[in-house]
Order: structure tokens, then sequence, then C-alpha cells
């Protein structure tokens, strides 16, 4: 690990003033993803400003037709709240799923979206569900937030406050994961408003993406049979130790077809 400057803000106002401060300063939320870069080199931060003392960041809360979540809510606290089991019970579930016990108490929703991993579980829920971004600047709609591997519509010094996300008529999150982490070899999330269905697909790629042609089949006809017989194109996807690139290209579908099958049982 490289040396670096540790603060600790007690307000947002503070965390974004200690940011601006110092160049290639970061957030640290729950440090279960820059620690270990950190630690491999991978990440070389000047200043590091915990959040985890400011107030008001971590609460899953329901107003009118969204599902609102902090930015430093545990993936545990989602996967537990009664609000979001009421709202997006996919959302709790797709939290629950996330890494172990240890990752699921400390990571927080802001640091997964902000981190963006190609594996990460929360980018395909603001990007299947439509969700908007707020931060201590401004407010990013999800289809806009994620700009590539690792990277994000963020700005230096930006923070993420909260996620907003439209409470759908139905949604599923699948995931084929790795056994060890749970990462998505691939995950799908799946929402549909009324008749208007969206596709987020995590792990398939270097970045999370929406599968266009499984959306326009689905909000046709809601049913498995609609997407599982597409041969969907392995152009961009990744292949690694884990999965050949055509090998995600058929789970798309599979998986696609599994989550309408969730979403009409729970009817
Ligand atoms: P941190 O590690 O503290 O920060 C990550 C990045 O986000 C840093 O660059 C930081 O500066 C930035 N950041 C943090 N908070 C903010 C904010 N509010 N605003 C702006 N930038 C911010 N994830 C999954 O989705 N699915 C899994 O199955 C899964 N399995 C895992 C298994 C293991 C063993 C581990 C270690 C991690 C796993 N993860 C998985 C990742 C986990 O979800 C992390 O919690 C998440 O990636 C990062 O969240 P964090 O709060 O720990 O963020």
């Amino acid at each position: 690990m490289y040396e670096y400057e540790y603060r600790r803000a007690g307000t947002l106002e503070e965390a974004a003033a200690l940011l601006a401060e110092v160049e290639d300063s970061r957030p640290l939320a729950g440090g279960m993803s820059l620690v270990p870069a950190m630690k491999h080199r991978l990440a070389r931060p000047a200043r590091l400003v915990d959040l985890n003392a400011v107030p008001g960041l971590a609460f899953v809360e329901r107003t009118g037709s969204e599902l609102v979540i902090g930015a430093m809510t545990r993936h545990e606290d989602v996967a537990l709240s009664p609000e979001a089991k009421a709202a997006i019970p996919a959302l709790a579930v797709l939290a629950g799923g996330i890494g172990d016990v240890q990752v699921r108490h400390r990571g927080t929703i802001g640091g997964s979206i902000s981190n963006n991993d190609p594996g990460a579980c929360y980018p395909s829920a603001v990007l299947g569900l439509g969700a908007t971004v707020h931060t201590t600047r401004r407010e990013i709609p999800g289809d806009a937030f994620f700009t590539g591997m690792f990277e994000t519509a963020l700005e230096p010094g930006e923070i993420v406050t909260k996620v907003a996300f439209p409470i759908p008529d139905a949604a599923a999150y699948v995931k084929f994961h790795n056994l060890a982490s749970r990462f998505s070899i691939v995950g799908i999330f799946l929402a549909r408003f009324g008749r208007r269905v969206r596709v987020a697909v995590t792990g398939a790629g270097p970045c999370v993406f929406r599968a266009s042609e499984l959306e326009a089949r689905l909000s046709d006809d809601f049913s498995p049979a609609a997407v599982e017989d597409v041969s969907f194109p392995p152009d961009n996807l990744t292949s690694d130790l884990h999965g050949s690139a055509a090998y995600r290209a058929h789970l798309i579908p599979v998986l696609t077809a599994r989550a309408v099958q969730q979403c009409l049982e729970a009817g």
C-alpha cells in the first residue's frame, strides 16, 4: 500500500471541502473495494475522506412513487429493509446476494455504483429501473451514470448522496455468479412499468448495459418464450477464466427468461 492521508468528515460539506483540498482524494465508504485495490497498489489516492461519520446518508424510505436509498446504506440493511421488500423486492434480493456477510455489513450502495465494477450487482438495478443518482452537485439519470469499466459520470470530488428508484409494476434480479466472490458472471435486472420493459445486463461486458432487443420483445409479449430463443451477439462481451464471451451471450436470454418467469410467478 502506498502512503496516504486519512481524514474523517463530520458533515457532507466538510467531506466535499476535504476532497477539494487535495488532488487525487477519494471518498471512503465501506472500503470493500477501495482498500483491497490500495493494498494491491491498483489505487493510489493521496487522501481518503471517510464518509462513515457523516449523518443522514444511511436510510431506505419510500417517497410517493420512488424508493430512495441513502449512499451509505449497507447492503445488509437494504436486504432486510421492510420498505425495500415491500416496494421493490428484487432490490432486497439483489442486496442480500452480494458477497458474504462481512461485505454486506460494510459495503454501501454509493460505493458500489461509484466503483462500477463490471461484475457488480447494483449498477444493473440503477440502469434497469432507470433510477436517478443524486450527488452533492446534481442529479444524474441512471442511463448516463455508468460510462465504462470502473468509470462513471462522477467528477473528481463529487459525492453520491442517494439513489431514487422508480417503483415498477414488477422486477426481478437473476444472476449467474462466481461461486467464490458472488460477483456476477452474468446478472440480469429486469423491470416492467406497464407495457414498458427495461433489461440491464451486468457481468457480461466491461460495463453494465441495456439489452434493447430483449426489451422490445418483452414489451410486445411479456413471456419467457419471447426471449429464450434469442441469439445474443457475443461481440464486445467479456472472455475470462469464468466464461467465454459466447457463454455469457448464451446466458443473457436464458437468465432474462428466468427473470420474466419470476415476475409472472410473483403476480
Ligand atoms: P468503497 O470500497 O469504500 O469505495 C469504492 C469506490 O467508490 C471508491 O473509489 C470510493 O472513493 C468511491 N465512493 C464510495 N462512496 C462514494 C460516494 N458516496 N460518492 C462517490 N464516490 C464514492 N459487489 C457486488 O455487487 N456483488 C457481489 O457479489 C460482490 N461480492 C464481493 C465479494 C467480496 C469478497 C468483496 C470484497 C466485494 C464484493 N462486492 C460485490 C463489492 C461490494 O459490493 C462493495 O461493497 C462495493 O463494490 C463497494 O462499496 P464500498 O461501500 O465498500 O465502497
